[in-house]
């Protein structure tokens, strides 16, 4: 956008950006090798592992934002947007650090990821489940775990990933 001379200001609810890659497990690399994940303008550095980790991918989000001087709001919720044909332009309404807001941009881009939202499926028993269950987004990775038994449900990258991690803290 800036190179468009468009102005344009970007909104995350999160306290930093790439807190969205800190907050998930901690065995997390990125899955596909480094150079299909370049940014505009700066390349990842050529020493880096051809499967970045996680945070270092988090820190280079939030460098990126600083050096690139991306117009950013952090700790800033969307509540709700519409659209007004008459004055062709949108009403967003925003929570920045908690005040409530309300933006008039012409254009809107919704770039809230699609797998921001967990998707949990609802199985007979789990509510008298006496184990801990969660989303792998809020999987905290395998510390916690060592020496009990656990079942991961999904066999994506994820789930590989996890069990992975799990398999790897079997104490010897
Ligand atoms: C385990 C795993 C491994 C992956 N590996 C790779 C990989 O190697 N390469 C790759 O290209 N992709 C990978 N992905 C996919 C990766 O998540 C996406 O490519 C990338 O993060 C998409 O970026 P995005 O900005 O569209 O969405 P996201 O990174 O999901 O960002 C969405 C942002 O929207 C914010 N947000 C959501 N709702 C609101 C709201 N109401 N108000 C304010 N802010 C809001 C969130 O805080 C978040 O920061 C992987 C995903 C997972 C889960």
């Amino acid at each position: 956008m800036r190179q468009l001379g468009i102005p344009a200001l970007v909104l995350d609810k999160y306290d930093r950006p790439g807190d969205q890659w800190r907050g998930r497990y901690k065995s997390l690399c990125l899955h596909d090798p480094v150079w299909y994940d370049h940014l505009p303008y700066l390349p990842f550095p050529e020493n880096w592992p051809v499967f970045a980790p996680k945070d270092k991918i988090g820190d280079w989000l939030e460098m990126y934002t600083r050096i690139m001087e991306v117009p950013y709001w952090s700790k800033t919720l969307c509540t709700s947007a519409s659209y007004d044909d008459a004055a062709g332009e949108w009403t967003v309404n925003v929570e920045r650090d908690g005040e409530p807001l309300v933006l008039r941009p012409k254009q809107l881009v919704m770039a809230t990821g699609m797998s921001g939202k967990a998707n949990i499926p609802n199985f007979p028993g789990m509510d008298r489940f006496e184990g801990d269950q969660h989303h792998s987004s809020a999987h905290p990775g395998p510390d916690a775990y060592a020496g009990k038994k656990a079942v991961v449900i999904g066999a994506n990258n994820s789930a590989h990933d996890i069990c992975g991690a799990l398999w790897r803290s079997v104490p010897m």
